[in-house]
């Protein structure tokens, strides 16, 4: 175990959507608070590159096994204790803008310690606008994703595409539910003529969303490709406003007896596989539908945090059913934000536990991760979406 007084360490801060970390300028306020704890913080002043307390205060020797959670201003703010809470003007933003606490870092450099500050990071969206028909919606999801997002200190960066010819797109696609019969289960298909018998579904064409025009020219891994359609999943169970297919860290390809693969699997191409006929990117997708059937609360955030947490809306039952919960527990336990594990649990067990919930949605009612969104966080949703790898410089 590592424990040094925080006032001895030297503090960097990363570069804003590039790699490499800077000096922080002396007179800097820094908050910190440890991992696991109730959010009390402890307040220091950059000086010379390293942290100094407050005057009459002895910051507690703290473990740099551990990530610590992280408020730094050019300004001195009005930083609560007690519970996670979004602090107006924290990270240099607007004073009328609040930031929730984001995870700092530690690295070894040279037999040192560096802490090392958080700062903006990229959010590259590839969007296809395919709604026909000057819809607004695609503008309006942008715009209230930037204004949730930024609140993680998360910029989205737009790289708008030209709308496709009707020929390369196969339009216009429908999602259409075929029932389960047999031992086959259900399934769901984007087809672009499914007819009265949704059988025909299945021999209608396909859209290729790995292929151009959707296929991101740079790493499809740090990308998510966005279309927004008008008409576009009319599933059998209902209306939805949108679906998401994040990448899943974890892979495992399982076959029923009689040769088909069943619903809620993680296939070969790492997506959470829901029976889609449809080919997927290397990269997580949001599809979107211009015309919204259900109200919801930050819809487009919301697509986008489950492709940021790998969680596809799905509960635990998928990723225990394909046997991964032992890879996604070491996951959240080298984030490094939990702090020791409480009597009982192993690491990672309590991220595990609050992400996955059993049911499909989970984190409560106001939750952003709830069924119709929301507009709360939980800290660990917010360490698992920082440390995602869509945002990497
Ligand atoms: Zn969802």
């Amino acid at each position: 175990m590592a424990v040094l007084r925080l006032d001895q360490v030297t503090v960097e801060r990363d570069r804003a959507k590039a790699t490499g970390s800077d000096p922080v300028p002396d007179g800097t306020h820094v908050w910190l608070d440890v991992p696991g704890g109730t959010f009390e913080w402890n307040h220091f002043t950059v000086t010379g590159g390293r942290l100094v307390p407050d005057q009459g205060t002895t910051p507690v020797p703290l473990d740099t096994r551990w990530r610590h959670w992280s408020i730094w201003s050019p300004t001195t703010l009005t930083v609560p204790n007690g519970g996670f809470q979004r602090v107006a003007g924290a990270f240099g933003v607007a004073a009328d803008k609040a930031c929730w606490p984001l995870p700092s870092r530690f690295e070894r450099r040279a037999g040192a310690s560096v802490l090392v500050l958080p700062n903006v990071l990229p959010m590259r969206l590839r969007t296809f606008d395919v709604s026909r028909g000057g819809s607004t919606a695609k503008a309006g999801d942008l715009s209230s994703g930037r204004r949730f997002y930024d609140q993680l200190l998360v910029e989205l960066v737009e790289d708008a595409q030209p709308t496709p010819t009707d020929a390369a797109l196969k339009l216009p696609w429908q999602v259409w539910r075929v029932p389960a019969s047999g031992t086959t289960p259900a399934e769901t298909v984007l087809a672009s003529d499914p007819g009265p018998n949704l059988q025909q579904t299945e021999l209608a064409p396909q859209p290729d969303l790995g292929a151009a025009p959707f296929l991101p020219t740079a790493d499809p891994l740090k990308t998510i490709t966005c279309v927004w359609f008008r008409d576009f999943l009319n599933v059998g169970g209902g209306p939805a406003n949108a679906q998401a297919f994040p990448v899943l860290r974890t892979v495992r390809t399982t076959t029923n007896p009689n040769g088909t693969t069943a619903a809620l699997l993680v296939d070969a191409g790492k997506h959470p596989h829901n029976g889609q006929k449809f080919k997927l990117p290397p990269g997580p997708v949001v599809l979107m539908r211009s015309e919204r059937p259900l109200p919801s609360t930050n819809s487009f955030a919301h697509e986008l945090a489950h492709c940021l947490t790998h969680d596809p809306g799905l509960g635990r039952r998928v990723i225990e059913a394909v046997g991964s919960k032992q890879a996604m527990l070491g996951v959240l336990a080298a984030l490094g934000v939990e702090g020791p594990p409480p009597a009982g649990k192993r690491p990672g067990e309590t991220l595990y536990d609050e992400l996955y919930p059993t049911d499909l949605h989970g984190g409560g009612p106001s939750n952003l991760m709830s069924r119709s969104g929301g507009t709360e966080l939980l800290p660990w949703q917010v360490a698992v979406i920082r440390a995602a790898r869509e945002l990497e410089p």
